[in-house]
């Protein structure tokens, strides 16, 4: 396979010595092993955290214990540091056309500020137009994907029409590694009906897939809309107003009647707020499994920022659904720590400012959507575990197991075990930094937690044994992310 970067070694040598080129001249020379100990550390798993050395060899976890003495090629001291899975962020939207324009994080730069965030699997969704196949949407995102991708990936499917041609498409899905797929409940473009929700979540009951479902009412949302746009009230601030918590807690509980028509599970992404999680909390008393994502600016950001007299300063937070009462944020909290929530993923949407300034004169054309993939670890961590509303141990589930069981990639990644990959967050709790737009990796070029202050910093990220990022800097690498071909969910 010609690997034209392999001509200009010094560029994509690591400072540390044990960068891809590494383990590539490593497997040419015979297949010889690269072993690396990283000693000292305590690594977490969903059950807790366990002072034990970790051996890498080549790209997989080879052996944990205490006091390792194994013979290493290089030795890594991480003492005093927490060793997570790669974190798995299961909701990004890279070289997404959305409102005219296209996301300013294409598969490069966003996968790029995944790796600096720790995040080394993103599950983006591929998204066909309607009425294009969904074998041609699938290969259109990983042409967008391919040989650009510094993490690893899989792709959801969008179903946004339903028919017998998408019907009969459903196996080969599956059998490209494509496990789980997401519908959407507003949205013109893109939305289904009762109907064909119900026919298609039966379809997926029958086939053993899992689907995420954006949940918010549409008709109502148009209407509110409308009175707005009537009254001349264009600012950002009437966009939270038009989208209520309760039309996404009448669109939870609808799917969920849906589904349990369907008897199929659901995961209900992005959740915001508590009325929706008692809808999910009452199907569950009735026997339903349901999984529930929601996504670190709603347990950090509130509503109030819409109110910002600068456009852009409000427009900056604008998505779907909308940030709400900062009292919510606190409901959400609790059900990460009681496990009523399965995964905190990021909907990852980037936005320049200037891109966001499309809606100067019109809040229904600001598109839509945060950077967030950066940041979600060290935020996490920050605001969850160092203020004892989560554990570490919780935080790994939210973060890498629940994700690799839900969409069908554990062992191989969610968890440091011998066999599975040795993708790995180095986190040291006693470094701290302050989060700023402008060393941002992501082409957003701000971020929306802006001067927060973090608990305990990302020293390494590696990815498949490969050390990706040192100190908050992703290093200089070729693209390596593959595709993860996924089974199903095991959760
Ligand atoms: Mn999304």
């Amino acid at each position: 396979m010609p690997l034209p970067w392999l001509k200009m070694p010094e560029l994509w040598q690591s400072r540390s010595g044990c960068g891809i080129l590494d383990l590539i001249n490593y497997k040419e020379n015979g297949g010889t092993r690269m072993r690396t100990l990283l000693k000292g550390g305590s690594v977490v798993s969903g059950g807790g955290a366990r002072r034990l050395d970790l051996l890498v060899e080549n790209e997989k976890v080879a052996a944990l214990g205490r006091n390792l003495k194994e013979a290493a090629d290089r030795v890594v001291d991480v003492s005093g540091c927490f060793l997570f899975p790669g974190f798995i962020d299961a909701h990004t939207h890279f070289d997404l056309e959305v409102a005219g324009t296209v996301t300013a994080d294409d598969f490069a730069s966003g996968s790029r500020a995944a790796l600096r965030g720790g995040t080394t699997t993103v599950i983006d969704f591929a998204c066909p137009d309607r009425g294009e196949s969904l074998q041609s949407g699938l290969s259109r995102w990983h042409g967008k994907a391919e040989g650009k991708t510094f993490c690893d990936y899989g792709f959801h499917m969008t179903i946004d029409d339903w028919n017998e041609s998408v019907r009969n498409e459903l196996p080969d899905m599956f059998a490209q590694g494509i496990s789980s797929f997401k519908m959407y409940m507003t949205y013109p473009a893109m939305m289904l009906g009762d109907r064909d929700l119900y026919w298609a979540l039966k379809e997926l009951k029958r086939l053993g897939g899992i689907c995420g479902v954006h949940c918010e009412n549409a008709g109502v949302i148009d209407g509110m809309i409308a009175e707005k746009k009537a009254a001349g009230a264009l600012s950002p601030a009437s966009h939270p107003a038009t989208r209520p918590p309760w039309l996404e807690a009448e669109a939870v509980a609808r799917l969920l009647r849906i589904a349990q028509t369907a008897d199929c599970p659901v995961v209900i992404v992005h959740l915001t707020n508590g009325e929706a999680l008692r809808e999910v909390q009452r199907a569950r008393r009735r026997g339903q499994t349901v999984y529930v994502e929601t996504c670190p600016q709603y347990l950090l950001l509130d509503e109030s920022l819409y109110n910002s007299k600068a456009f852009s300063d409000a427009a900056r937070y604008v998505c779907a659904p909308p940030l709400r009462e900062k009292g919510e944020q606190d409901v959400l909290w609790k059900a990460l720590r009681h496990g009523d929530i399965q995964t905190v993923s990021t909907d990852h949407c980037a936005f320049t400012l200037e891109q966001k300034a499309m809606g100067l004169e019109d809040f229904t054309r600001i598109p839509g959507g945060l950077p967030g993939a950066e940041t979600r670890g060290e935020l996490i961590w920050s605001f969850g575990v160092a203020r004892r509303k989560i554990s570490a141990a919780q935080m790994c589930r939210l973060l890498s197991e629940n994700p690799a069981r839900l969409y069908g990639l554990f062992p191989r990644k969610g968890t440091l075990q011998p066999g599975g990959d040795a993708d790995i967050v180095v986190y040291d709790p006693s470094g701290s930094r302050i989060i700023r737009g402008e060393d941002s990796v992501s082409a957003a070029g701000y971020s929306p937690y802006e001067g927060f202050a973090t608990s305990g910093v990302i020293r390494q990220v590696w990815l498949r044994g490969c050390l990706s990022v040192e100190d908050g800097t992703v290093l200089e690498q070729p693209p390596h992310g593959r595709y993860l071909v996924r089974g199903k969910c095991s959760l």
